[in-house]
């Protein structure tokens, strides 16, 4: 699927863009889950985090940090969600790494996913291969 940040970054299409510096740029998101939801993006192509270096993670969460509050009080929010889905079982559609930034008044305007219970152990082992995963 075509890269359609990248043409963003370029000024290939129109996106309301709000801030951009040197390795990030962030913009609207054109179909908001609450007004002033924003999208930050590092201008280097990685697709998410498997594959993002840590330069340009830091970039981006330098300009998440720096947009976050600029976005809440433009919109007069309490709070933001800073959300980022990597890969497609995560809902990931664009596969150009970035952190969604969504103002909240309150709690009404969203639903937790469902918090779950493991069995007797099931924690223990799976933290274990996690270790193991990290080598
Ligand atoms: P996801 O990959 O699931 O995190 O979602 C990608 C997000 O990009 C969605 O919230 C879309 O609304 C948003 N999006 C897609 N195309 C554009 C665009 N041209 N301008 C702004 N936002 C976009």
């Amino acid at each position: 699927m075509e890269d359609v940040f990248m043409k963003i970054i370029r000024r290939e299409i129109p996106a309301d863009i709000v801030y951009e510096d040197a390795d990030t740029v962030a913009f609207l998101d054109i179909r908001p889950n609450t007004p002033g939801h924003t999208l930050v993006v590092p201008k280097k192509p990685v697709q998410n985090i498997f594959d993002a270096d840590d330069e340009t993670l830091a970039a981006t969460m330098r300009t998440v940090r720096k947009i976050a509050p600029a976005v809440r009080d433009a919109v007069g929010a309490h709070g933001v969600h800073i959300n980022s889905n990597h890969g497609a079982a995560a809902g990931q559609i664009v596969f150009h790494l970035h952190f969604h930034i969504i103002p909240r008044h309150d709690k009404s305007e969203f639903a937790f996913w469902p918090q779950n219970e493991y069995p007797p152990g099931e924690a223990a082992t799976i933290a274990e291969k996690i270790r193991q995963a990290l080598g």
